[in-house]
């Protein structure tokens, strides 16, 4: 049996290692989370982001708008909040109604309190590999994930399925800064199985169930799976985890990226504090 790369250790370590830099600061730092309209999956989200938050000390609002809200409105709080000097960092929880621009709203967020990491000047910082850009939580908790079970990327061909500009191509540039060679494949790719059997590591990020089948990984590869669909009432994965676990090292959906997101947002939000607060 390969093993199974659970998110629950490297997210506790994250957690941990938060609650002792909250523990010594004087003033408790802010995470606001906007929230428009009643997705289901995006209420569970947001819950357990504002949850984790407050579990350890971080001071956690939700500022919550209903479906039918319009982008000036929306566009109208970020402003606030870019300017409220008790707010260390916010995000606007995506997907946004059809109504909304979602990229002009996140793209209006300030940047040095884009604790997602998904304004196109930390985008951008990240493309140029400077430092002090705002990771985004999933690709930024993808690399925890891999750096906690030591799986070595330099020279090692690493193929990312799916190229949002929240998920794949942040991780593509993630994993190309730790020198290993990315392929992006996406829905037009031709014959997926070509790249991913050559792959020592996958992240699948596609949204888009059992999309990676046992034929399809090389033995003994690295494979973690970003991707949620609600199938009923169960969470699949883009993996087909019970068979490719029997010739690869994978990750579970769930219990696999999304405890990592939530671990890395919190991160990010004493990053922004410190940073701010200096
Ligand atoms: P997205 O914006 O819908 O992007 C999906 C990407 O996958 C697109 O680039 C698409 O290609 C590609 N794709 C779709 N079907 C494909 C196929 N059959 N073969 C190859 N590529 C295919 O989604 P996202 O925001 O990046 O999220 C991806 C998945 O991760 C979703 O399931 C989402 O729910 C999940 N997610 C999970 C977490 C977590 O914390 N666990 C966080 C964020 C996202 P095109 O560009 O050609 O359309």
């Amino acid at each position: 049996m390969f093993k199974s790369l659970t998110g629950k250790e490297p997210a506790a370590q994250v957690i941990e290692n938060a609650k002792k830099e909250v523990a010594k600061m004087k003033r408790k730092p802010h995470l606001v989370i906007v929230l428009v309209g009643n997705d289901p999956a995006s209420e569970i989200y947001v819950r357990k982001k504002l949850e984790k938050a407050e579990s350890i000390g971080v001071r956690a609002t939700l500022k919550k708008f209903d479906e039918k809200t319009s982008e000036k409105e929306v566009l109208a709080l970020v402003c606030r909040l870019n300017e409220d000097d008790d707010v260390d960092g916010f995000i606007v929880q995506a997907p946004l109604p059809k109504q909304i621009d979602q990229n002009r709203v996140l793209d209006a967020i300030d940047p040095k309190k884009d604790v997602d990491g998904w304004t196109v000047a930390n985008l951008g910082k990240l493309t140029a590999g400077m430092s002090d850009a705002y990771l985004p939580a999933t690709p930024a908790g993808v690399m925890k994930m891999l750096e906690f079970y030591k799986v070595p990327l330099r020279g090692k061909h690493a193929v990312v399925v799916g190229r949002s500009n929240v998920v794949g191509k942040p991780m593509a540039l993630l994993l190309l800064a730790k020198d290993a060679t990315v392929t992006i494949c996406h829905s037009k790719t031709q014959n997926l199985a070509n790249h991913t059997r050559n792959a020592d590591v996958i992240v699948a990020a596609a949204g888009n169930p059992k999309l990676i089948t046992a034929d399809m990984v090389k033995e003994g590869a690295f494979i973690i799976d970003v991707g949620t669909t609600k199938v009923g009432d169960k969470t699949v994965g883009d993996v087909d985890y019970e068979n490719v676990i029997k010739k690869a090292n994978c990750s579970p959906v769930p219990g696999g990226v999304g405890p990592m997101t939530v671990a890395m947002l919190i991160s990010n939000v004493l990053d922004v504090a410190k940073r701010q607060r200096r």
